[in-house]
Formats: structure tokens, sequence, C-alpha cells
């Protein structure tokens, strides 16, 4: 494969020279408009409220993931297992473009859907870490921001939103017996007994599994993933599960939401979030966006879900969607360097790796003009179910009446 990291350009994207003017224009007005000045008002940035800004993890610790992948890439890209179409079953297309982190995207021919067809298995990360200290390390620290302060406030606010759209479509949540997927240090299980529910869930990532049961020994955590849960296993249904960014993670996401379904009530919910590929900032910035990555410290975005693929592979596994949404704001200043051909100045892996973590402000000019124009951008993206994160509600076929 070539390098990405070499020779940045725009490739083959169609109608880039057109956005190119729009952002010339755009420049030109933010040069003509009254000056307001980025920091003198609290909400000059996001506007309006309920536009978050999509959470990060900590920058510092990517950095550093991303030179110890940089180091090693070769020889544990070189493990690679190879996968069909995760929901029709298709072999591969050719490849659409090449992530900065050394893997392929694909969509698929027959039913459009976007994924990395070769990829690094769990066990192989697990094997990683083990193998190497320094990485380990990293990953500690990671574990222990995700239980910050400030990491619970982002979470309980976060969470708390999505139980409270549960209650809005009628599930009754006080007593109720929740199941999340893929919970990594456990966050989402705090919030869920903080809401009256009695939860539960399974993290393949052994290292997260053996922190989180140090630091909350009553968190009912196990370590298993999710395409090799079973019914015996829990020994009960559940009337609430929910899978938040995990499916983009999993190797056969069908295989995970049927045997998800198997473990539901008959009339209970799911409730899922996952990254969107019809996002711009994936969509369009393809490699220069941060989340299209195959894996550089644990299995990546092998799944890339549209609002389409995402029905398309619920129904297959039983299930139908009863309502979708979609949330967060593309980082529009990301978009405009894109536009103008500033590739250094974008926030991406290739960023990461030859400059650590400082992010750039764009000049006062163009700072000017997004912070006017990017609640509107982002009201109008989410209205096109084009924001970054989908929000899905689901219910087993013979419950959701559709
Ligand atoms: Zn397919």
């Amino acid at each position: 494969m070539s390098d990405p990291i070499g020779r940045p350009s725009w490739r083959d994207n169609d109608g880039v020279s057109a956005l190119r003017q729009l952002s010339e224009a755009l420049d030109a007005f933010a040069a003509a408009a009254p000056q307001r000045d980025a920091g003198d008002s609290p909400d000059a940035r996001h506007g309006e409220a309920g536009i978050a800004e999509l959470p990060l993890q900590n920058a510092a610790a990517h950095v550093r993931f991303a030179r110890f992948w940089e180091e090693r890439r070769s020889t544990y890209l070189a493990r690679r297992l190879q996968r069909n179409c995760p929901i029709c079953g298709t072999p591969p297309a050719a490849t659409w473009f090449e992530t900065q982190d050394g893997y392929r995207y694909v969509i698929c021919a027959a039913c459009r859907m976007v994924f990395i067809p070769e990829f690094l298995p769990p066990a192989a990360w697990d094997e990683y870490y083990a193998a190497i200290p320094d990485a380990r390390e990293h990953l500690r620290r990671q574990l222990e921001a995700s239980v910050s302060e400030e990491a619970g406030e982002r979470d309980r606010d976060r969470f708390g939103r999505y139980l409270s759209a549960l209650r809005d479509h009628g599930a009754r949540l006080d007593g109720a017996r929740l199941l999340d997927i893929g919970s990594f240090t456990g966050a989402s299980l705090r919030v869920a007994a903080d809401h009256g529910m009695v939860a539960r869930g399974v993290e393949g990532l052994a290292e997260a599994v053996q922190f989180s049961r140090s630091r909350f020994p009553d968190l009912h955590l196990d370590h298993v993933v999710a395409e090799r849960m079973t019914p015996e296993l829990f020994g009960e249904r559940f009337d609430v599960v929910t899978l938040w960014e995990t499916l983009e993670h999993t190797v056969d996401p069908v295989r995970s939401l049927r045997l998800a379904a198997e473990l539901m009530k008959p009339d209970a919910w799911m409730a899922l979030t996952v990254p969107n590929a019809r996002n711009v900032q994936f969509s369009v910035l393809r490699e220069f966006c941060f989340f299209a990555y195959g894996g550089y410290h644990g299995i990546g975005h092998i799944n890339m879900f549209s609002p389409e693929s995402l029905r398309r592979a619920l129904h297959t596994a039983g299930l139908e969607i009863v309502h979708l949404s979609t949330e967060f704001g593309t980082d529009w200043r990301q978009v405009v360097y894109y536009l103008q051909q500033s590739f250094d100045r974008i926030h991406c892996y290739r960023h990461l790796v030859t400059r650590g973590d400082t992010v750039e402000a764009p000049g006062p000019e163009l700072d000017v003009v997004l912070n006017w124009l990017s609640p509107a951008l982002t009201k109008v993206e989410n209205a096109c179910a084009a924001g970054p994160i989908i929000v899905a509600l689901a219910q087993r076929r013979d419950a959701a009446g559709v």
C-alpha cells in the first residue's frame, strides 16, 4: 500500500474546487464582517443550547498511541484477517481510500456498506499491549481519564440524554434490567444505576475490565466480546440493551445484534450510537478525518454505518428502528482547511504523528465567520441526518409494530 502520510492531496473528490470558491467567499465575508472576538461570549462557538462539541479522548495519549503504532505497524498489519461485507457477505470491492494508520475502506458493491475488510482482531490487541509495556501504561492513563470527574460529568449528561429519549418513547426505566455491550470502564452502567436501572455490561478489552473491577467492585462487568455472548452466559433477558459506540468496532455486527436481540425480552428496547459515514468530515475529508481509522490503539472504526446501512443491519438481525437522529456537529474549521488545501493543519492521525497534539486556531477572520455560521450549519446537517453520531432506538420486529 502507498503511504498516505507522504503526499496529501484532494485526489479524486469531485466538486471540491467549487467548495473552495465558497470557502474563499467566506474568507472575504469574514474580512468584511463586524469583528467578534471568539472568547468574548460563552456561546460564541457553539451557539444555542443542544449543540455540543463532539467528545474527544485525551489528545496527548493519542499522540503516544500513534507514535507507538508507527514504530510497529508493519509487523502487526501483516497479521490482519480478512472479511466480506459485514451486512450482506459480498466480497470486498476496490479500495475507496486508505487510512493514515495503514488500512483501507471499501464501499460494498451490493449494499453500499462502508467497511474495512482487513482488520486486526481483538486478541491481537491484547497481545500488543502485553508486548509493549509503554503502550500499556498509556492505555492505563486513558482508562484513568475515563473515570475522571470531568468525564463523569460528560457521561451523566450524555447517557442521561439517551435514557430520557428511551423514556420519551415509552420505555420503563425504573427497576428495568439493562445490558450494555462494549462498556469500556462502565461509565454508562453507573449512569443507568443512577436512573434506577439494574445494569450489567460486557467489554472485549481485558485491561478495561480489570481496571473497572478494581475501581468499582460493585459494578457488574464481564470480559466478553460482542460476538461471543450467549443467553446461558447471563441466565436472564433484558428490558433494555445498549451499544454506545460499539458496533463500529465489531467484526460481525449483524451477529452481535442478533445475539443482543435474543437477550431482549419481547417488548424490550435497544439503544445505540455509531459514527456516521454520511457526515461530511468522513465522506469528504476521508483519510484526513480523525475518525477514519482502522486501529492504532485497539480495533478501529472497521464498520462505518450510514442511517440506511444501520437500518439494514438491524433489520437483518430481527430489529426495527423506531427512532433515528444524529447529533453533535462537524468541526467546520477542518473542512475549511481541507478546502484551502491546508492539509498540515487538519486534526487527523497524520497530525498526531508529525506535530503532536497542537491544535491550531484558524486565522482571526475565519474564526469570526465560523463562530457565526457553525451553529446554523450544524442544525442543517442534523436535520439531514448527517451529524457525526447516529443515535438509534430499536425494538424486536415482533414488538415494533412496523
Ligand atoms: Zn454489502
